[in-house]
């Protein structure tokens, strides 16, 4: 082996990863195990699945959840009489869905994993494209809310009692600190995973812990790596600034991103019972979960009506 080549910090294999904030080199096979270490604590931890559970996972056939997918895949011995089921949403972008539905079908089958789809045009009666005209700057929300409401109506129709989705540390890092930016410490309290009272279907991110960039090297280590076109409306997203400054500082800082999460649910337990943390209701016109008089869906039904 080339003297320049580092070597895995728990084996003799050539590493393929340095973890910074770990200050370890480690190879494919202990990178791997790494991953799925993490991701089975997570869930341990925070009580994310137990036996007997049906969890809906939202595959969208991008990297996160088809990441999602595999580790869940790859963990279920851990859990009692555990089953997966597969939710795919077809928004219709035109030029972008295509082949992230084709991607979900394959994995799906390969894994033997029930797979259901579900379009906008079918619960709404229209494509995304559609409702999205003149309204591009708001996309990501916009979609945000209908995708909610699409995968909450699939669990149930899936009579799933958990719902997972793809969510990796760079993004729960951004939201942290967007709602901070915000002001919005109501949203920065609330658990998506314990608020249910048995009324709504707890949902749950086990990637949380997983940088975006431990997802890639992940599939590819697996071999499930591909090259699948960007979702044409991001670049309309605030969340892309934050993004990048985040990503600048997780450079310079390494474990800044893991920090901000970390604060964010030691504020989590301290609000849980005070008044910051406003308690879930069902919303009067749908009886979905909702904080405010109405669920954001019926809210935003409104809007598009005008
Ligand atoms: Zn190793
Ligand atoms: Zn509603």
């Amino acid at each position: 082996m080339h003297p320049d080549v580092p070597v895995c910090s728990l084996c003799t294999e050539p590493a393929v990863v340095y973890q910074r904030s770990l200050n370890l080199h480690l190879c494919g096979t202990h990178f791997t195990a790494d991953v799925e270490q993490r991701v089975a604590d997570t869930i341990k931890t925070r009580q994310m699945i137990v036996p007997h559970d049906r969890v809906a996972v939202a595959l969208s056939g991008g990297k996160d959840s088809t990441a999602l997918l595999l580790l869940l895949h790859h963990l279920l011995p851990l859990w009692e009489d555990v089953r997966l089921i597969a939710i795919t949403i077809d928004e219709g972008i035109t030029g972008y869905r295509e082949e992230t539905i084709q991607s979900a079908e394959q994995l799906t089958s390969w894994l033997g994993i029930e797979h259901h789809c579900m379009s906008f045009s079918s619960l709404f009666g229209n494509s995304l494209d559609t409702f999205l005209k003149g309204r591009e700057t708001q996309a990501c929300s916009i979609c945000g809310i209908m995708r909610k409401k699409v995968l909450v109506v699939g669990a149930q129709q899936a009579r799933a009692t958990k719902l997972a989705t793809g969510h990796n540390l760079d993004d729960e890092a951004q939201s942290v600190l967007m709602n901070v930016l915000r002001g919005d410490l109501p949203r920065l309290v609330r658990n998506s995973s314990r608020e249910s009272s048995g009324k709504f279907i707890p949902r749950i991110k086990p990637l949380s812990r997983i940088s975006e960039k431990d997802i890639a090297t992940y599939l590819m280590l697996k071999d499930a790596w591909s090259e699948l076109p960007e979702c044409p409306y991001t670049r309309y997203a605030v969340r892309l600034e934050v993004r990048t400054m985040l990503s600048g500082f997780e450079y310079k800082h390494p474990g800044t991103m893991l920090h901000l999460l970390e604060s964010k649910e030691k504020i989590e337990r301290i609000g849980k019972d005070s008044v910051i943390s406003e308690p879930l209701r069902s919303c009067p016109e749908c009886g979905d979960p909702c904080s405010g008089d109405l669920c954001q869906m019926c809210l935003l039904r409104q809007l598009l009506d005008r």
